[in-house]
Order: C-alpha cells, then sequence, then structure tokens
C-alpha cells in the first residue's frame, strides 16, 4: 500500500511550532523514501472552541476515525473558558472516545546527550482508560463527586479486561527486547485496586514463561529508578502511576523534552510527546521538538507494523538518524545547553535527512 492519512492536530502553547517542525521533517523523509502521506488539519482546544464550541469537537473525532493514525501537539486547558475546564481535557477524550488504551512511553539515552543515568533502556505501558485518572474511566464515565463543599471523592477504577490488554501489550513488546517485565503497583495499601492489577498481570504473565517478571510497589520503583533505570526493561502499570514515572524517566535520560510517546488501540494510533504545552516558552521559537518528533517516530513504526509496510519502517529510521546526526553537530535547543532555535534545529534535521542514505 501507498498512501497514508494522517490527522494532525497543532494544539497550544509551543504546540503549533513542534508539531509543524514534525510536520515538516516528515514529509521531507517520506520525500526521499517514496512514500506519500496525506495530511489532515483538524481543529482542537481554543481552535476547536472558536469553530465548534468544543475543546475536541465531534467534527475532529469523525475525521479521525476516517485517518491511518494522528499526531498531537499538546495542549493548555488550563487556559480554556471556565465553562470547559470541567470537561475531559482534548486527549482525554481522544483516548477514552477512541479507546487508546496503551499508551507506551520509552526511555533511552540518546548519543551526545548527557543524561542524569547512562545504558537506560526501557520502555513504560501506562494504561490508558482507567485507574486513578477518574475522569478517563470507561465504565462510570466520571470519576469524581463532591460530597459537600469541604469533602469531594474520586474513584479509582480497575478492571480485568483493561489489566489483561495492557499486560498483554507490555509481554508480547518483550519478545523484542531483554524479556524482563516489571509490574509496578500498590497492593500493599489499595489493596483492591492495586491487588487486582498485580494479580491480573502474573496470570498473562504465565502465557510468558521465558520472561523474567518481577513487581515493585510504586514509591520503591521511583527510587530504585533513580540510580537502578538501567535494570528496568518494560514496565506495566496504572494510569496516573505511569504518567508520573515516565516524567522521571523521561528526565532521567536528558529532558523532559525529548520524551515520546504513542497512545494505541488494536486499530489507530496517536502520536503525543509526554511533556505539556510549556506556556512559559511558547511563541519564542525555543521549544524542543524531538519528543513529538520521536513519537512519531514510534508512529510509523506502528504503522509498518499494522500495514506490513517495510517503507514506513525506513522512513523512522531515517528520521531518527537525522536527529541524531543532528545533536552529534552540536546543533540543540536551549533545554539541552545549545543556542539553536526551533527552525534551526529543525532545518538541520531536514539538511541531514537529505545527506543520509
Ligand atoms: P501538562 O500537565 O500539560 O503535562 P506540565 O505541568 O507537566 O503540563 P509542561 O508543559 O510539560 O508542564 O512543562 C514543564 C516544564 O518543562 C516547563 O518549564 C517547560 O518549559 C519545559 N518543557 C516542556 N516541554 C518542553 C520542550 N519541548 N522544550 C523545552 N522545554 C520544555
Ligand atoms: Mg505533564
Amino acid at each position: 500500500m501507498n498512501g497514508y492519512k494522517l490527522g494532525v492536530l497543532y494544539g497550544e502553547g509551543i504546540g503549533p511550532e513542534i508539531t509543524k517542525s514534525t510536520v515538516d521533517i516528515l514529509k521531507a523523509a517520506s520525500d526521499k523514501i517514496g512514500i506519500s502521506f496525506e495530511f489532515v488539519e483538524l481543529p482542537m482546544g481554543w481552535e476547536g472552541i472558536e469553530k465548534y464550541q468544543s475543546p475536541m469537537p465531534q467534527y475532529t473525532k469523525d475525521e479521525l476515525q476516517k485517518c491511518h493514525a494522528w499526531i498531537m501537539g499538546p495542549h493548555d486547558s488550563a487556559s480554556y473558558p471556565d465553562q470547559y475546564k470541567m470537561e475531559r481535557n482534548p486527549s482525554g477524550e481522544l483516548r477514552h472516545y477512541f479507546e487508546l488504551y496503551a499508551n507506551v512511553r520509552p526511555a533511552k539515552n540518546i548519543p551526545g546527550i548527557k543524561g542524569v543515568v547512562e545504558n537506560t533502556d526501557l520502555v513504560i505501558f501506562r494504561e490508558n482508560t482507567e485507574g486513578f485518572y477518574s475522569d478517563r474511566n470507561m465504565a462510570l464515565g466520571t470519576g469524581e463527586w463532591q460530597v459537600t463543599d469541604d469533602i469531594v471523592i474520586s474513584a479509582g477504577v480497575f478492571s480485568r479486561k483493561a489489566i489483561e490488554r495492557i499486560a498483554l501489550e507490555a509481554f508480547r513488546m518483550v519478545e523484542k527486547r531483554r524479556k524482563k517485565v516489571t509490574i509496578v503497583h500498590k497492593a500493599n495499601v489499595i489493596k483492591l485496586c492495586s491487588g487486582l492489577f498485580k494479580r491480573v498481570c502474573l496470570e498473562v504473565a504465565k502465557d510468558f514463561p521465558d520472561v523474567q517478571v518481577d513487581d515493585y510497589h510504586i514509591d520503591a520503583a521511583t527510587a530504585h529508578l533513580v540510580r537502578h533505570s538501567k535494570d528496568f526493561d518494560v514496565i506495566v502499570t496504572e494510569n496516573m502511576f505511569g504518567d508520573i514515572l515516565s516524567d522521571l524517566t523521561g528526565e532521567l535520560v536528558g529532558s523532559l523534552g525529548l520524551a515520546p510517546s504513542i497512545n494505541t488501540n488494536d486499530r489507530q494510533a496517536m502520536a503525543q510527546a509526554a511533556h505539556g504545552s510549556a506556556p512559559d516558552i511558547a511563541g519564542q521559537n525555543i521549544a524542543n521538538p524531538t519528543g513529538i518528533i520521536f513519537s512519531t517516530v514510534m508512529l510509523m513504526e506502528w504503522l509498518s507494523a499494522r500495514h506490513q509496510d517495510l517503507k514506513l519502517k525506513e522512513t523512522a529510521e531515517l528520521i531518527e538518524k537525522a536527529v541524531f546526526k543532528t545533536m552529534d553537530e552540536g546543533v540543540k535547543t536551549p533545554d539541552l545547553q545549545g543556542t539553536a532555535s526551533t527552525a534551526e534545529f529543525t532545518e538541520s534535521i531536514m539538511t541531514n535527512i537529505g545527506c543520509l542514505s
């Protein structure tokens, strides 16, 4: 097959700058490899509110349904008018609507970038539809209740179905890696919720007898990651624990600005940097686009596996090599103590795509 339809959502804060950079780089790489993409730009956030009175309009969701996959910039939902603030934020809504149950967040040292740790190569499988981020849960639809002015309740929702499918994703990934899975939970305190999470993951593990399995409480895992992150291979955990751990691991290997992720189910995938919209540096042409670029590399790999199309894998490899070359040449954005602007960094990657064979 030749020709893929990709949705593009620019978002807010640094979103438009870093998403444009990614699309330009993908166009350059796909031209070189000889594969065609149709980019479908769709409104979300402020643009959605202005055009359709919704930060995630039904129109956008309907159009995304027709795409092979999509790239989503970060949004700044805290800036939306009050009436939209209690709604699910745009990425939460897409994860919920399309049941994108797996959030895959790798952390690996990059040549030439000094991390807090060295030799780390791990990937976090974060359950994306329920857990302690209760607004995401499928079973109840909501997860927070105001009891009185001074008392609120938040629900943690855990289901066998959701735990099984994220555990299966994690264990299947192990085939391509070092054959170790770590389950992260808090079953000693949150006995029912985290207890079920641990138990179901261990049940899934029985079908993978050649995989080494261990488990950590979330607090111990956090401490252990700081000094011994190279001991971890695949981590499987619930929604909130995964969100917090992946910010830590992103920073450990260099910078949150480098951290990629994809959100997937069996049919669709969404590339999304692990960081937020960084309003403090928005519009200054200094944001590091690497997180969303590497998320797009992951998206190309996912599409390649799904459509059995090696050209997509070649596109991913070409972009990754070009980013490494650019960094190796010392072209870095200020978060990595460099002086390059977002545009200069992007230009350099595109030049390297042209030069690489
Ligand atoms: P969210 O809840 O949307 O994830 P957050 O509170 O985690 O938001 P971020 O927007 O991720 O915050 O920003 C955290 C810090 O990291 C800010 O100082 C921001 O400037 C910086 N930062 C985040 N992404 C980048 C990037 N791509 N390039 C440079 N700096 C970044
Ligand atoms: Mg964040």
